[in-house]
């Protein structure tokens, strides 16, 4: 394992050549670093080495590290309570784990309230493990439907999903092809609020499969930063 900036050029250079093995435009693919735990400095370092667009899972690390961090694209893709929308909701260009129509009605309030329309993916938990959060492969459609008629500051811009952890990533290429093909079904879906350009999918154990299968925006935190050491923030 290289420096931050290596590792970036290594990933990049990964995900341009799988990309072009199966066809694809390797730009189609938004890498997302993700820095939970990290600090403010080796942020500043990936963004220098190119990286626009960071993804936290806390709402308390964006707000410690969004006055320290150099100008950037924030993604929420942790849990998120509804109690704490409004912290974030000025600070974030992409929703990744929305999985409840009481968490999209929050945003949309929220986002109305300071005047801006709120990018949104819907988390998918296609395995139904339960020790993850998202919904159904079946609830999904009525998900989708339910936030466009209810929250009108919000746009869907795809869906999200972690597949469930594998020794092999061959393992889960089910998995993300199935998760692709909920995608396509929705991104069909002609609404002026609904205008999907994000399959967010793939951290650094499984990206090469998940951009195979259709991915366009991966997650990769250890494979830029190193191990976590969970102990450092907020411990
Ligand atoms: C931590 C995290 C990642 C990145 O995981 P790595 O294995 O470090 O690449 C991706 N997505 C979500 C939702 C995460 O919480």
């Amino acid at each position: 394992m290289g420096n931050i900036k290596e590792n970036i050029a290594d990933i990049n250079e990964q995900k341009a050549n799988i990309a072009k093995k199966v066809g694809r435009n390797p730009e189609d693919v938004l890498l997302v670093a993700v820095t939970k735990t990290r600090t403010a400095e080796a942020i500043n370092e990936a963004i220098d080495a190119g990286i626009t667009d960071i993804g936290e899972n806390k709402v308390q690390e964006i707000q410690d590290k969004y006055d320290m961090v150099k100008p950037v694209h924030w993604h929420m893709i942790g849990h998120l309570q509804t109690n704490k929308v409004k912290y974030i909701i000025d600070k974030v260009s992409l929703i990744h784990s929305v999985d409840s129509l009481h968490l999209a009605e929050e945003i949309d309030r929220r986002a109305e309230a300071i005047g801006r329309t709120m990018d949104i993916l819907i988390q998918v938990n296609a395995a139904m493990e339960e020790s993850k959060f998202g919904i159904s492969t079946e609830e999904t459609g009525r998900m989708i439907e339910a936030v466009l008629s209810n929250c009108k500051n919000i746009r869907v811009r795809g869906l999200m999903s972690i597949a469930p952890y594998a020794e092999d990533p061959e393992d889960i290429r089910g998995y993300f092809r199935e998760v692709k093909e909920l995608y396509e079904k929705y991104a069909a879906f002609k609404h002026e609020r609904s205008d999907f350009k994000y399959l967010s999918m793939g951290m650094s154990n499984d990206f090469e499969v998940a951009i195979e299968e259709g991915s366009s925006l991966i997650r990769v935190g250890t494979a830029i930063f190193g191990e976590r050491n969970y102990h450092s923030i907020n411990g």
